[in-house]
């Protein structure tokens, strides 16, 4: 394609290396086809484009003309990306111009063809032709995969697109006109611009104020977005500035960007850890509602208690004693609110019951590092009852907290603490917290 045309300037012998200040005048011109566009057919076109892709496309210009002017003057003494910018830009429109009143008909064609890529978005395809065009502008020096690499170059190209900017060489309404162009050209399927056309201008100037395109803004407090009136759902539906309900469902009422941090900061619908979490309850409880699953959950909030006291006791048995004690406490323990006092509760409750006993088949010279958890059992439903065929064994309550309250297995090392024939010893400090 286009090849990088030579330097028009005079060759400077003295002169220090030009400015990278790109020209900031007046000097663009619009190709022929783009004034013709306008003039053709006696019908009144309504132009209207959505409004976010173009924007989106407007936006992307800059960057590619500045990535074709300092690729097209690398390594060059005496050429400056703003000595070429101006050239270079012309060049740029009417390429865009030409190569989009083809690309999709081409397309079409190429199809599944190996060679070309297939783009469908607008924005897809005309990224794709102003990145086809900075390619044919490199020079010879440019071409050098390192430099292409090289994050100097793309600063360069960051700090021309910039100034660009700033000093208003391409101004943004010049662009969009440039653009509504491209995009007619591409959007074949008219999905993202009105094509509606009238027999007179009062017609055209009935239908805009209605037209689908038509350009509206957020009425969200905060929001500037702008686009077009069919996206209008689409846009409430993301706006971060819309006003809506907690997503936990909190009575609270606040703005979508703000939801993520409420939810995990304020909400009182944040799940946080059951406070007997460290002995067992793995439930997650909406911090408003802990009171109410203390009261609810404390019969197994005693349970996980009692598995710390007694490493060795079967479930069934540990559940029977629960109930013992709750009947014995007499609610006393639901003002217990955290595992320091609730545990201290459990135990003097617990003190003033018969010892727990725990029958198993545990053979006497087993030694206790080798205790097999598997070999007791427990006859009958009652822990206390004495088995003959057993040995009776009370546990003491020096202990670390159960894994969980399904736990059948007693952890190996509760067998050192296991005292045969003995009391329980309820004055020992449990290590929970
Ligand atoms: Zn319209
Ligand atoms: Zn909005
Ligand atoms: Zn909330
Ligand atoms: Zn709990």
């Amino acid at each position: 394609m286009m090849e990088a045309s030579p330097s028009t300037e005079p060759p400077a012998t003295t002169d220090p290396p030009p400015t990278t200040e790109p020209p900031s005048g007046d000097v663009e011109n619009l190709p022929e086809n783009i004034k013709d566009a306008k003039e053709a057919g006696p019908a009144f076109h309504c132009d209207i484009c959505d409004a976010e892709l173009l924007f989106k496309i407007t936006q992307a210009l800059l960057p590619g003309l500045a990535t074709a002017c300092v690729d097209n003057t690398t390594g060059g003494v005496f050429r400056s990306p703003g000595s070429v910018a101006a050239d270079i830009r012309k060049e740029l429109v009417e390429y865009l111009t030409q190569r989009t009143e083809t690309y999709v008909a081409e397309s079409v064609v190429q199809e599944g063809g190996p060679e070309m890529e297939v783009f469908d978005n607008p924005y897809d395809i005309i990224a794709f032709l102003i990145d086809e065009f900075a390619v044919s502008k490199r020079n010879l020096f440019s071409r050098v995969s390192a430099l292409l690499l090289s994050e100097r170059r793309e600063d360069s190209i960051d700090d021309f697109a910039q100034q660009m900017e700033i000093n208003g060489f391409w101004p943004v309404d010049r662009r969009e006109a440039i653009v509504q162009t491209l995009l007619k050209n591409v959007d074949v399927k008219n999905e993202y611009h009105c094509n509606m056309k009238f027999e007179t201008a009062e017609e055209l100037a009935l239908h805009v104020p209605t037209c689908s395109f038509r350009v509206m803004t957020c009425e969200n407090e905060g929001c500037d977005a702008r686009f077009s009136a069919n996206k209008v759902e689409k846009h409430d539906s993301v706006c971060p500035f819309k006003i809506i309900p907690c997503e936990q469902k909190c009575p609270a009422f606040l703005i979508r960007r703000e939801m993520d941090r409420h939810c995990i900061t304020v909400c009182p619908m944040k799940l946080v850890n059951c406070p007997f979490f460290s002995v067992g309850c793995k439930t997650g409880v909406p911090s408003c509602k802990i009171e109410e699953h203390q009261s609810q959950e404390l019969h197994y909030h005693i349970l996980y208690i009692l598995q710390g006291m007694y490493k060795d006791a079967p479930d069934e048995v540990l559940k029977e004693r629960v109930d013992q004690i709750e009947e014995k406490a007499g609610g006393r323990l639901a003002n217990a609110k955290t595992v320091r006092s609730l545990t201290s509760k459990v135990k003097d409750v617990d003190a003033k019951l018969p010892p727990l006993v725990i029958e198993t088949k545990k053979e006497e010279e087993t030694s206790e590092t080798e205790a097999k958890p598997e070999s007791r059992e427990v006859s009958g439903t009652n822990g206390n009852t004495e088995n003959a065929a057993g040995t009776k064994e009370v546990v003491n309550s020096e202990s670390a907290p159960p894994s969980s309250k399904d736990s059948e297995e007693a952890p190996e090392a509760t067998a050192e603490n296991s005292v045969k024939g003995s009391e329980v010893d309820t004055k020992n400090e449990t290590n929970e917290d």
